[in-house]
């Protein structure tokens, strides 16, 4: 029996910014759902035309590739990475842009679930009362504590844990990072993937809470309002999917973990996302720069300190290269702690806790 799939997203400004530069999309191409969350970077424009164009890239070849569900993922990732490469290039008021890309696909035939992603936007799963983090960010911190120089605790609230190491737009080849969810899904599962405007505000518990507690529709604009409550100083994105019925088991969740108090929830101009993305804007072949581009500091390189930092450029590189140091003379002076949480490298394994 095929289960259904519902969902509902939402993006947000957030409390601080004044553009919105993150996209989310769907798109579905036979038994196949896709469903992904793109978070923008590159200043004034940049971000915004990354990630709306990365979304419409995505949902198009999504659609019109063939072939098995990884491969329509990683193509369509890999399409969107090199049109944004390539446009960056051609406009030099948008060099240097780039987005993450968080995405999950659903083999609704075989009941299976691949997720896919560049970045640091994430994807979790609510199954009964587990709540799982699938995604790795790919982040200068995270390197940090796969060196073993950072706990993961420390990393979450590091200053510069925006600081990522990998994205589309930035080289023209980009590296997509596969996680496939062994277990089939299962009815009840609710799977969310989000920008780090949720994530970095609001705890994994809280999140899972939410998810537990409430209808599909209620559980994103009460995501972004806990987000905005907390801070909110970037954009917000969530995009939860429901297979099958909502679970009394993850309802379980909410009750085993009781709400610590939130403060006052203020009222937001949330902007529901269209299944269908509008279309990035073409390029303008007049505004089209030669292709001789000043030499400068690759904000997207691998290795720091040519790291990309959301809002600002050589300021940040320089700091962030600044705290390497320190935190490599830190790293001499004691010994380094290998307390690495989830998620780990190691296929998943079934957690027995399936519900129904
Ligand atoms: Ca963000």
């Amino acid at each position: 029996m095929t289960l259904p799939l519902t969902y509902e997203a939402l993006t947000d400004v957030g409390v601080e910014r004044s553009e919105n530069q993150d996209a989310c999309g769907t798109a579905e191409a036979g038994d196949y759902v896709f469903y992904f969350v793109c978070d923008g970077m590159g200043g004034h424009r940049g971000g915004s035309t990354a990630s709306t164009m990365a979304v419409e890239v995505i949902g198009r070849v999504l659609r019109e590739t063939d072939g098995a569900i990884e491969l329509r993922m990683q193509l369509a990732i890999e399409a969107a990475n090199a049109e944004i490469h390539e446009f960056a290039r051609q406009r030099r008021d948008l060099h240097g842009m780039g987005t993450t890309v968080v995405m999950l696909g659903i083999d609704r035939a075989a009941g299976t679930a691949h997720i896919a992603h560049v970045g640091d936007s994430r994807a979790y799963r609510l199954r009964g009362d587990v709540y799982r983090r699938f995604t790795k960010d790919h982040t200068w911190v995270q390197r940090l504590v796969d060196d073993g120089v950072l706990t993961p605790e420390a990393a979450e609230h590091h200053p510069h844990s925006n600081v990522i190491s990998r994205s589309l737009g930035g080289r023209n080849e980009v590296e997509v990072e596969f996680t496939t969810v062994l277990d089939p899904i299962a009815d009840g599962d609710i799977f969310l993937l989000c920008s780090d405007g949720l994530y970095g505000l609001v705890d994994d518990d809280a999140v899972a809470r939410q998810l537990g507690d409430l209808s599909l529709a209620e559980a994103p604009p009460a995501l972004v309002r806990a987000a905005c409550d907390a801070g909110g100083h970037d954009n917000i994105t969530v995009q939860v999917v429901l297979v099958g019925e909502k679970s009394a088991a993850a309802e379980a969740y909410a009750v085993q973990h009781p709400p610590n108090g939130h403060g006052h929830v203020t009222g937001r101009n949330t902007v529901p996302t269209p299944a269908v993305p509008a279309p990035a804007a073409p390029p303008t072949p007049d505004e089209r720069d030669s292709d001789e581009l000043p030499v400068s500091i690759d904000p997207f390189s691998d290795t720091l300190p040519d790291n990309e930092q959301r809002g600002s450029g050589t300021l940040i590189i320089v700091l962030a290269a600044a705290i390497g140091v320190a935190l490599i003379l830190i790293a001499t002076l004691r010994p380094p702690s290998f307390a690495v949480d989830e998620p780990t490298d190691e296929p998943e394994a079934t957690e027995g806790s399936a519900t129904n």
